[in-house]
């Protein structure tokens, strides 16, 4: 059977494909350290479960509102708040995950060619995103030495006359680089200037460290908020990704034109992971400041490891659970006759060779980069940190 132009120009996420892979090693009984993976380690705290219990058993299991049950989208309004952000619930429409969050507002806000501004590295979805809406992505390549980030004047010199939007993730996957509010005021002027609309993923709010405060772009006035889809959501703040809840806080207009999209199509979010999902937010916040204490350890320990290996050089990751350190004095060595060229190799040689799962920089749209996840548990990142180490010493 033929297949859609648009469905054959769909790549298929990288890092998900590297995941599969190592857990399908792992179910044949090989010891993989999987640095892959793209989410908490941890449970979902007891009493969201309880929650999500408590809704069954009440038959909490029809149709609600496509945009979500009203107390939720409240809900989102109080935990915003917090944020510096004043929206209304009509201004917030819930879908099955960050990620359907985005596609939304991406098919509702985009025209064919318009272009889309993302800075490399990038989190993959965005990219085949904006593709599939019509849109046309224009990457910035950011490095190491500006710690990943953009600067107001990369993203004015990328601006054109079709520039429709930019894509901002602060807190960053992959590099887990955070944007100051300085930094963010100079984005937002570029922004406001050439009257661009800033999709701002802000999935990793709460995993901030070294006692940093997130600042939302929409928290900056109002002009820049009436610019602004914020994104959010409950995978990765209350290890919640397969419950698939996300959320977007927008204009009104681009919140009716979201929650229409998403009535022709998937209608709303599932109901019990809705009140999961509102115990989440409005429960005790004690279980986020626990995992993000033992995130913040495990990342001064795999910084502090991999520092120590020659040839390897790490920025210090503000928030987010990866690091991504340059490895491009890796590049033109060889590992036991197979000269290493680029990040493919790099990730080819540690899998197949040492059971270390990571993903290529490549897949972010950054050489020579990797990227390791710090969402396991101290132990394998003390072995994988061992392994690693052993790969290093017998380059030649
Ligand atoms: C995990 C992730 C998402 C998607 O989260 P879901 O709510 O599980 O869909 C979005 N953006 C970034 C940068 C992520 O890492």
């Amino acid at each position: 059977m033929e297949l859609a132009r648009r469905a054959v120009e769909i790549s298929p996420s990288p890092t998900l494909a590297i995941d599969a892979q190592a857990k399908a090693m792992k179910a044949k009984g090989i010891e993989v350290i999987n640095f892959s993976a793209g989410e908490p380690d941890f449970g979902t705290p007891e009493f969201i479960k309880q929650a999500a219990i408590a809704a069954l058993e009440a038959d909490f299991t029809r149709y609600t509102p496509v945009a979500g049950i009203p107390e939720l989208r409240q809900a989102v309004c109080n935990y915003l708040q917090q944020r510096g952000v004043s929206y209304e619930p009509s201004e917030i429409v819930v879908s099955n995950g960050a990620k359907h969050s985005l596609y939304n507002a991406m098919q509702v806000l985009l025209n064919e060619g318009d272009e889309v501004i993302i800075s490399a590295p990038y989190w993959v979805s965005y990219y085949e995103q904006i593709k599939l809406a019509g849109g046309v992505p224009v990457v910035i390549n950011t490095d190491a030495n500006t710690d990943f980030k953009l600067s107001a004047a990369a993203l004015k010199e990328a601006v054109t006359p079709r520039t429709k939007m930019i894509v901002l993730n602060s807190p960053c996957n992959p590099t887990g680089s955070v944007y100051s509010r300085g930094e963010l005021e100079a984005l937002a002027e570029v922004i406001l200037a050439h009257d661009l609309v800033v999709l701002s993923d802000e999935i990793y709010a709460e995993l901030l460290y070294d006692g940093g405060s997130h600042t939302s772009i929409a928290a900056l006035g109002p002009e820049i908020k009436a610019r602004t889809v914020l994104i959010d959501g409950v995978s990765k703040t209350y290890a919640m990704t397969g419950w698939r809840i996300g959320y977007a806080a927008a204009p009104a207009n681009v919140a009716k034109a979201m929650t229409d999209l998403q009535s022709q199509s998937t209608s709303n979010p599932n109901s019990i992971a809705q009140k999961a999902a509102l115990a989440a937010l409005t429960g005790s916040q004690e279980p986020v400041k626990a995992m993000r204490q033992e995130f913040e350890q495990r990342r001064n320990r795999i910084l502090a490891g991999l520092r120590e290996l020659p040839g390897i050089t790490c920025n210090k990751p503000g928030g987010a659970f990866y690091v991504f350190p340059y490895i491009g004095a890796l590049f033109g060595r060889k590992f036991r006759d197979q000269q290493l060229n680029n990040s493919t190799d790099v990730a080819a040689a540690l899998l197949n060779h040492f059971q270390v799962a990571v993903v290529p920089g490549v897949a972010f749209g950054a050489e020579p980069y990797m990227r390791m996840s710090y969402a396991t548990s101290m132990d394998a990142i003390n072995t994988g940190l061992e392994r690693l180490k052993q790969f290093v010493s017998e380059l030649k």
